[in-house]
């Protein structure tokens, strides 16, 4: 078995070290929610030998290596994501169809056929955006840094709803285990480890925060090189005249591109059929995006890298865009090629443009119509202990089986209650 490692010598670099090399020990074998098959650990590794041979790239080049190896790596989580919603797919599909309840199977009830067209319109989405973002991969033409992470983040973000609304679907069934499920003469379909392993892909292989703050300081990249120096509390008199020259230049350019545009033409797009709609839309708001970008630039200068949720809502944005791009690309791909399905996949590509169009406006009015600021205040409060009473009254959960003794505040009443269980 292979394992990469970096080791600093001639600054980081890469190599392969093998599980069996002496001086390796697995100290301990991490447990977790889902992802019960991984065997992740804490390694330690005391005067490990690896031979010159096992070097990946050039010596200091290690950074560069994981990094890079971080954009493709990252795909995977898409082409899973995709896939955990597909078999989402099919379990609503059966079990909707199939359980009765008050006289109708319950796909027939409005509030579980909401949840069955996002988790369909939203499964055929995620293939697309796997797809899209893996054939640019392959092409290798292109820097697919922000392909890559968008669709990780998206993803990650909207499988774990689809898996969650199957949760709710299935009811009891959707929380109890498949053994348990099975133990009592019923089909094993294990809905809640499906929850279970798809938590994760929120977290690593860079978290959803860390993806909102990567993806946006691209966005603004340009912004910060045309007028950073201007924004800079640091910069002198003398450079922020001239740095006022080169923004005036920038935006001179810049600005009019976004008032006007393809998206604007009511026929642009026309080869989409029934999507060109969604596209004029895609256009229109990626124009919108720029400007509330550069609103947020004007308004917060500097201190704009501090306000997270404005920018994570940005990104939002720009990955139901994406999402949306590539959903009318595939499905006008199906339909080129096969009438029948392709216009199955138009209709699906039309509902999930049309979902995705009303979280799009909602994250815009919430782009300046927010509670973020007092939100911070009552983190700063909170962290300074001043509702601690808040978290009174209750039974600590880390203390496990059913004896628990200890009660943390709270009425005595309830105290005693559960010294008593
Ligand atoms: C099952 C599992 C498998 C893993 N496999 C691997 C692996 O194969 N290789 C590997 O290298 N790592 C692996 N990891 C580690 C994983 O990548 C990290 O757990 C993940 O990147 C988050 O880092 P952290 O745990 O240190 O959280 P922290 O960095 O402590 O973050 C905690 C929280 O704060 C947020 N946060 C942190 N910094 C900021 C910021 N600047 N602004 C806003 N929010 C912020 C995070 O988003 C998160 O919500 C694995 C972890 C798990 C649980």
């Amino acid at each position: 078995m292979y394992r990469p490692a970096i080791y600093t010598a001639g600054g980081i670099t890469a190599f392969v070290v093998e599980a069996d090399t002496a001086g390796i020990t697995v100290e301990q074998r991490n447990e977790f929610m889902g992802l019960r098959g991984i065997e992740n650990g804490v390694t330690r590794l005391y005067q490990a030998r690896v031979p010159a041979e096992n070097r990946i790239g050039a010596e200091g080049d290690g950074l560069k290596v994981a990094l890079a190896t971080l954009n493709t790596g990252r795909l995977s989580l898409p082409a899973m994501c995709a896939g955990a919603a597909k078999w989402c797919t099919e379990i609503a599909r059966q079990w909707s169809g199939e359980r009765v309840q008050w006289g109708r199977p319950i796909a027939e009830h409005d509030a579980v056929a909401g949840k069955i067209a996002f988790i369909t319109a939203t499964t055929v989405a995620l293939g697309s955006v796997a797809e899209l973002s893996s054939l640019v991969a392959d092409q290798g033409r292109h820097d697919i840094r922000i392909e890559a992470a968008l669709a990780k983040l998206y993803s990650s973000e909207l499988a774990w709803l689809v898996a969650d609304d199957l949760v709710q679907i299935r009811g009891g069934r959707g929380y109890e285990t498949a053994d348990s499920l099975v133990a009592r003469g019923e089909r094993g379909v294990p809905v809640e480890r499906m929850l279970r392993d798809l938590r994760i892909t929120r977290i690593f292989e860079g978290s959803t925060e860390i993806m909102h703050l990567f993806i946006a300081r691209e966005a603004v990249d340009a912004h910060l090189t045309a007028a950073g120096a201007l924004i800079d509390p640091e910069t002198t008199v003398s450079r922020k005249v001239r740095a006022a020259g080169q923004a005036s230049r920038f935006y001179a350019r810049w600005l009019p591109s976004l008032v006007t545009g393809r998206g604007q033409h009511p026929r642009a797009y026309a080869e989409f059929g029934p999507l060109a709609t969604h596209l004029r839309f895609v256009e229109l708001a990626s124009r919108r995006l720029a400007r509330q970008t550069f609103y947020g630039m004007m308004r917060w200068q500097a201190r704009l890298e501090h306000h997270q949720r404005f920018l994570g809502r940005l990104v939002d944005i720009e990955a139901e865009l994406f999402a949306m791009s590539a959903s009318c690309v595939r499905a006008q791909q199906m339909h080129s090629n096969d009438l029948q399905q392709g216009r199955d996949a138009r209709d699906l590509a039309d509902r999930f443009c049309r979902q995705a169009r009303v979280r799009v406006q909602e994250l815009f009015e919430r782009l300046w119509t927010n509670t973020d600021a007092p939100d911070r205040a009552t983190a700063r409060r909170t962290l300074d202990g001043r509702y601690e009473w808040a978290e009174q009254g209750i039974l600590d959960p880390s203390i496990a089986g059913p004896c628990i003794a200890e009660v943390r505040g709270g009425p005595s009443e309830l105290a005693d209650q559960h010294r008593t269980v």
